[in-house]
């Protein structure tokens, strides 16, 4: 999300303190929206628009319309309609419907609904999977023809535990625009499909980094048609996270080469997709269905209005989102929207996971069913998301997919915010230190993080920031992380946070950081870049910024060659062992074992083992410590033939750095111990 003080944390927060629960109703929709349960719904494959041998067929859902009708253009975006089709209406189930028996391949169109006596403007409707430049009229392509070499076969990684999942964020113009990237096709699609593409100095950059680094999946920012860039002018070069849905079922035309030709932006992102896959990575998307960047002018408004957002008793547009609106999972039309888009996309576009942008706005059933339909399609499918909300929701607290409602899910998982505030601070707080980097009394938080927030014999739940309970029943329920898109990047964080302090010491930190989040249970999940010690300029907000603030550097590779050399042992030793990627928290409780530590005496210390070969894992016992203190710490090991997998800043996942008979050991500032016994 793109909001500079709205916060994650401070909803959570307030949710789970119980300060928002009085102004919370009990019943799911307000008054004004109640009306809406009513209406007729329809859930055919058929909405909108379809081709075939009989010809074009339109069938648009708005229950409470006047009239409804079809204009058909030449074109995407100027001239007048060469033709308007009147639609008949099918009270039944809510639509109106229009034919012709021509195969209108090539043609565009928009709706159009009479609403209390007045023609409403047009609209590509709710549907639309391909649109003009600026996505203000649905394309009529052949769908066939945007299929790469090879589609029929392409396929993404199988995925058995989501735990196996090492997520990737990365937004299209900052993997690429940099003019160090030596990639051809910056800021678009095709950018990931060139391969051999180097920095200045030789360092890979693009797909051929990513394969580099071992990361299983990226996870893209907003890639479906969104507001905010004008695809007319891309010579203005603007930048936006994207977090301002149009059309929710067409690709982005600023990532596509030909903005204009509908059929261009749907080929290239599946030439992503195919290039992606057949380097072994997954695609996971990042979707925004929880509101729309306009109110009125919005697509649902204009088609079916009232229906698809929500509204507080008075009528005013309920704001869950932060943006000015948030729209209505509970109401059946919009439910079924969700699942059959997500759906679509895994269909036609190959996708292997879906990350829901403020995931709390829709309800935990919508939730529940989106990933029961996906892993039909896919069982591989990975679904997660931020469980909390920007703001207040008409809907009930207990029906909000909220991190603390994860466990009533099945298939899903959410951000812990609780490793990453205490790992690196509070994130409001640029100044404010974590873990990783001094700050005392955050122990137990981070062992939170590390048990994946299941239920742990050692762990103090009451003591944890965030979160005061178990919420996860599984660790496939967490995906574990310090820095995302949002807020300070990693590399600013610590920079603000040590100010004063030699650049040494942030990379040891950021190391330290990452190898928690590398280490613990559930799935870890990292921020484009940061492998090369990216930065955003110091902005936190940076969601409309030039690509001068977003672009990675990629000189950086080399420069912190060691950085990213660390980053790789990181993918390679989870890949390498199962014992971090444990499938059930009974595994967890019973094979992660925490030594004893007086956190009052000695603080930002943290030691546990992986014993038992834990799940399968060909080390009978893992020794992790972590030492975020900025002054060096000694830890007693238990005697024994040890392997030293990291110490000091440096990892070999093969544990080649040496051995040790265990007894004292001396850790470095900022720094993790891991240790092998065979
Ligand atoms: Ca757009």
């Amino acid at each position: 999300m793109k909001l500079p003080f709205i916060s994650s944390l401070m909803t959570a927060a307030a949710i789970a303190s119980g300060t928002l629960l009085t102004c919370i109703p009990v019943f799911s929709q307000s008054a004004y929206d109640s009306r809406f349960i009513e209406y007729p719904t329809y859930n055919g494959d058929d909405l909108e628009l379809t081709v075939d041998a009989s010809g074009t067929h339109f069938r648009l859902w708005s229950p409470k319309a006047q009239e409804a009708r079809v204009n058909l253009y030449d074109n995407g975006h100027t001239g007048k309609p060469y033709r308007t089709l009147e639609m008949k209406p099918d009270p039944d189930n809510g639509t109106w419907n229009a034919s012709v028996p021509q195969k209108l391949y090539g043609k565009f169109y928009t709706f159009q609904i009479n609403w209390n006596g007045e023609w409403k403007n047009e609209t590509p409707g709710v549907w639309a999977k391909a649109v003009g430049v600026n996505g203000k009229r649905a394309a009529i392509i052949d769908f066939a023809t945007t299929d790469p070499q090879g589609w029929q076969n392409d396929k993404g990684p199988k995925v058995d535990n989501f735990s196996d999942v090492i997520v990737y964020e990365m937004h299209h113009r900052d993997m690429s625009m940099h003019p160090s990237s030596g990639i051809a096709n910056k800021g678009k699609f095709l950018a990931l499909t060139e391969k051999g593409t180097t920095s200045p100095s030789g360092e890979k950059t693009g797909i051929d980094h990513l394969k580099e680094l071992g990361i299983t999946h990226v996870h893209i920012l907003p890639s479906y048609d969104y507001n905010s860039v004008d695809e007319a002018n891309l010579q203005n070069n603007v930048y936006n996270w994207g977090y301002d849905p149009q059309n929710y079922n067409a690709p982005e035309g600023s990532y596509s080469t030909n903005p204009s030709d509908p059929a261009t932006r749907v080929r290239e992102m599946k030439e992503m997709v195919k290039a992606l896959h057949d380097a072994g990575i997954g695609v996971i998307m990042d979707v925004v269905y929880n509101h729309t960047a306009e109110n009125d002018g919005s697509n649902f408004e204009l088609t079916a209005p009232g229906y698809y957002h929500r509204h507080w008793d008075d009528g005013r547009y309920s704001d869950a989102s932060g943006c000015g609106n948030e729209t209505a999972s509970d109401l059946q039309q919009m439910r079924d929207y969700i699942i059959k888009s997500t759906k679509y996309w895994a269909d036609e576009y190959h996708i292997d996971g879906f990350r829901f942008d403020l995931m709390a706005i829709h309800d935990t059933e919508t939730m529940n069913q989106v990933a029961a339909e996906l892993k039909k399609i896919n069982p591989s499918i990975f679904v997660y998301g931020e469980g909390w909300t920007a703001g207040d929701s008409p809907l009930a607290v207990e029906r909000r997919a909220l991190k603390e409602n994860v466990s009533k899910m099945t298939g899903i998982a959410v951000f812990s915010d609780d490793i990453r505030d205490a790992v690196k601070g509070h994130y409001t707080n640029a100044a404010d230190r974590g873990f990783a980097t001094g700050k005392p009394g955050q122990e137990e938080t981070v062992k939170i993080g590390i048990v994946a927030a299941t239920n742990h014999p050692q762990v103090d739940f009451s003591k944890g920031n965030n979160s005061k309970f178990a919420y996860a029943a599984s660790p496939e329920m967490i995906v574990n992380y310090v820095s995302c898109h949002d807020d300070l990047c990693l590399t600013d964080k610590l920079h603000h946070s040590m100010e004063g302090e030699p650049e040494k010491n942030m990379l040891e930190a950021a190391k330290l950081a990452q190898t928690i989040v590398f280490t613990s249970q559930g799935t870890p999940f990292m921020f484009a870049g940061e492998e090369v010690f990216r930065d955003k300029k110091g902005v936190h907000n940076s969601y409309n910024r030039p690509d001068s603030v977003n672009a990675i550097d990629w000189n950086n590779k080399s420069k912190y060659r060691d950085q990213f050399d660390y980053y790789k042992e990181l993918t390679a030793l989870r890949k390498a062992h199962p014992a971090f990627r444990m499938t059930s928290a009974g595994e967890i409780a019973k094979n992660l074992v925490f030594d004893k530590i007086d956190s009052a005496k000695t603080p930002n210390l943290i030691s546990y083992s992986l014993k038992n070969h834990a799940n399968g894992d060909e080390w009978e016992e893992i020794k992790v410590v972590f030492n975020g203190a900025s002054h060096p710490q000694e830890i007693n090991i238990k005697k024994g033939n040890w392997l030293i997998v990291a110490k000091d800043g440096k990892m070999a996942h093969d544990a080649s750095l040496g051995a040790t008979q265990g007894g004292k050991i001396t850790l470095a500032p900022y720094s993790a111990l891991i240790l092998a016994r065979p």
